[in-house]
């Protein structure tokens, strides 16, 4: 019940209209939350469309303060991108992820990154710096950037992302078609997958327009030999006219809710359509 607490779509972005005194209010919490352990991880699976088995987790960041209850990460994660506070969380992030996964895991884990830490020229020799002393390797990891990445420097961002593609990490594009952003770069990006936002999800049944729209999605992923992923997934109603529509990827409470390491039962191919 927890998790579905924190999916209010209400709070979106909300951090962008606190006053500058509740910002760095919520900047110190979450200096101090960091430093008194208040902060963990929680993974969902991403399901292949074919057969329902587990190819990836998402990794998505978890705040439980003491008083002010559980903040859902679309308030605190922006303001922290506003300060040095993201490279702190981005790095508990791939700690968490190679101390409660590790290697030998028979699925990859996606980590999401915010725009402000592809800022950092050494993110790429970093991450893999830490990964490999855990065992890991690169192949192991899939990172989920929003094309909002590409809004203030693009080839920045760009020698980033294929730094990142050529260590062997895969990339993805995350939240596609909610952005500013023209479809035009894609083909000049490493990018293994296109993610959809669960808004699109959410069209299916009420009406051809939003279906059109969806197959018109799967279809850009074909003509770019991209896979196609899916979140938001909570019916199978929906995973039906997304595997009919040829989406290789479908994630959502229908498929598993996010959980903590611990209680994270990999699917086997159980879960057949
Ligand atoms: P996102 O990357 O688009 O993640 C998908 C969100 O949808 C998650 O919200 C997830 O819990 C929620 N969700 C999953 N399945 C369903 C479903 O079936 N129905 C509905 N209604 N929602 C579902 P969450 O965990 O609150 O995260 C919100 C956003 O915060 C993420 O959006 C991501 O942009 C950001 N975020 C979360 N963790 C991290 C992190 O470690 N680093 C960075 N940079 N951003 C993060
Ligand atoms: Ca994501
Ligand atoms: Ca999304
Ligand atoms: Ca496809």
């Amino acid at each position: 019940a927890k998790a579905d607490q924190l999916d209010k779509p209400l709070i979106f972005n909300a951090s962008l209209g606190l006053e500058a005194d509740a910002r760095r209010a919520l900047e110190a919490d979450i200096e101090a939350g960091l430093d008194r352990d208040e902060f963990f991880v929680v993974y969902q699976p991403i399901a292949r469309a074919s057969d329902g088995s587990t190819a990836s987790v998402e990794a998505l960041l978890r705040w439980e303060h003491p008083t002010r209850g559980a903040v859902p990460p679309d308030v605190f994660i922006p303001v922290a991108e506003n300060s040095k506070l993201i490279r702190r969380l981005g790095d508990f992030v791939v700690r968490s992820v190679c101390e409660e996964i590790g290697a030998g895991a028979s699925h990859t884990v996606s980590i999401n990154l915010s725009p402000a830490q592809l800022n950092d020229a050494r993110l790429c020799e970093h991450y893999l710096r830490e990964i490999h002393a855990h065992g890991m390797t690169a192949e192991a990891i899939e990172f989920e950037l929003t094309e909002a990445v590409l809004i203030d420097d693009f080839e920045q961002a760009k020698a980033r992302l294929v730094e990142l593609h050529d260590a062997g990490f895969k990339v993805n594009l995350d939240d596609f078609g909610t952005g500013f952003a023209s479809v035009g770069y894609l083909h000049m990006l490493p990018f293994s997958k296109i993610k959809i936002d669960k808004t699109f999800v959410q069209t299916i049944g009420r009406g051809e327009g939003a279906n059109k729209m969806l197959q018109a999605l799967a279809l850009l992923g074909d003509a770019l030999s991209l896979d196609m992923v899916a979140e938001g997934v909570e019916t199978e109603g929906q995973a039906a006219m997304l595997r009919l529509l040829g989406f290789e990827y479908l994630q959502g409470w229908h498929f598993g809710h996010p959980l903590p390491a611990s209680q994270l039962k990999t699917r086997k191919r159980n879960h057949a359509a």
